[in-house]
Parts: C-alpha cells; structure tokens; sequence
C-alpha cells in the first residue's frame, strides 16, 4: 500500500473529494450587449474549467480507491474479506479489520515478547544470536506501537533512544558468562554505544576467547560454537546470568516502554 501511495485511502487521510456540480451557463436579455455578456460568459468558463478539474480528481481519487481495496482483498483470507461485504471505502474496511484484529495483535505481540525473553546465547556465536534478536526485535517493531519519522517528535526519539539502550542491555545480559568483561565496559560507558560498535567490540572479545582456549586455557563453550562437528543442543536450564536479573526489574517497563504509555 505505502509503495502505491495508497496508505492515505486506509487511513482516511485521503477522503474522497465531494462531487462537484456543474455551473449553469449564463442569461442575459436577447439584446444584450458584448461588454454585458463576454464579463458573464468568462465567468461560466472558468467555473466550468474548475468542474472539469474537480470532476477529473474525483475520477483518479475512484480508480486509487478501487486499487486499493484490490489490494486489500488480495492480501486477505477469504473468510476475512466476507466479513468486509457492506462496507463502502476501504477506509471503513480498514478501521472495521483494525478492531476486529488490534487484540488478537496484542496477544501475539505478547507472545513475541516473551520469545524475546527467553532467548539466550547458549551455544551460538555473537553472529548467530545477534541474528536471532535481531530478527525476534524486527517482529516486535512491525507488532508494537508506531513511531513517528526521526527528528520530528521528541517524544518518540526519546522512546526510540531508550529502545536501543533497552535493547543493548537486553542482548548483552543473555550473552555467557565468559563476556563478563566485556559486558560490564560497555554497559558502564556513557552515552552508551550502539548496539552494532558493540557487536564489534564483542566479536573482537569472541576470537579473543576463543585464541585463549585454543592456546590451551578452558573455555568448552566457546570451542563448542565454533567446532562444526559438535551439534548446537541448547542446554535445558542455563546457569543464571546477569539477564534474569534485568528480567525481574524490566519486565514491566519492557512492556509500557514499547506501548509508549508512562509508568
Ligand atoms: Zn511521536
């Protein structure tokens, strides 16, 4: 829809224009004269140009319209578009799918969120699980409340902002144990660092760890990542690591900070 241009329709923001009347041409007497009738005659002219005009957007508004209930019906189920019979616009198909579906998205988005929490390293490289929260993330911003363009509301950058520190804090405390060090100086730096020169400071700490234990110290989990013949079993119960901490004191604000509503 937004590739098409066809948001606005869905929205409502592009309402259909009103039918515009056609003007009624001009009376005068039989004997009137030029310098009474041309003043008369130019003045139908242009009120007929602007019904043309208004007639001719009307029309494209129409056929933008019928592409974007196609669209619409394309996209859906048909048990779904069997519930749209009777509705004129697509504006009122699309608030009428909105409350029909808003709490059936939140119970997802629910179930999302708790995906997210439950996501640990385990044996995986920094790679693979920065992969994994990323993808988890990208659904929780496609289910979760909507944020206006950069730079034009301080409200939402606040959010956004607290979003990304939320976010780094959240992927470094489910890391193992081993990135201990390096965890703590991230997390101690201000302003905190993205997430991705963290992923490289991390990734850095990674072949460092691992140049150790090939050298002979003990680092088992990070051999086991990276030795292609062991098989990547998640372990049953992780020991406990800083996140379940984070966990117990986050949990609520995780969910009022991407609902955009305060405490
Ligand atoms: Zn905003």
């Amino acid at each position: 829809m937004g590739g098409q241009q066809l948001w606005g329709y869905l929205t409502g923001e592009r309402p259909c224009p009103p039918t515009p009347t056609a003007p009624t041409p001009p009376t005068y007497a039989p004997d009137a004269t030029d310098e009474v009738k041309k003043p008369l005659l130019d003045a139908f002219e242009a009120a007929l140009e602007t019904y043309e005009s208004d007639r001719d957007s009307q029309a494209a508004w129409l056929h933008e319209e019928a592409c974007a209930k196609a669209i619409l019906f394309a996209s859906m189920e048909v048990d779904i578009s069997m519930s749209l019979r009777g509705l004129s616009t697509s504006h009122l198909m699309w608030a009428h799918l909105r409350r029909s579906y808003e709490i059936r998205n939140e119970a997802l988005y629910l179930a999302v969120v708790e995906e997210a929490q439950s996501l640990r390293q385990h044996d995986s490289t920094v790679e693979e699980f920065h992969r994994q929260m990323s993808a988890v993330w990208h659904r929780l911003d496609i289910l979760g409340a909507e944020f206006c363009a950069s730079g034009t509301c301080q409200c939402c950058d606040r959010h956004r902002s607290q979003r990304e520190t939320l976010r780094l804090h959240e992927f470094l405390s489910r890391l193992r144990p081993e990135f201990e060090v390096v965890r703590s100086q991230l997390l101690t730096r201000r302003p905190h660092p993205p997430l991705n020169e963290a992923m490289s400071e991390l990734r850095a700490e990674e072949s460092r760890l691992w140049a150790g234990g090939m050298s002979g110290e003990s680092q088992p989990s990070i051999l086991a990542a990276h030795a292609p013949l062991v098989p990547s079993v998640p372990r049953r119960s992780p020991p406990p690591t800083l996140d379940d901490e984070y966990y117990t004191c986050l949990r609520r604000p995780v969910w009022l900070l991407w609902q955009g509503s305060s405490p």
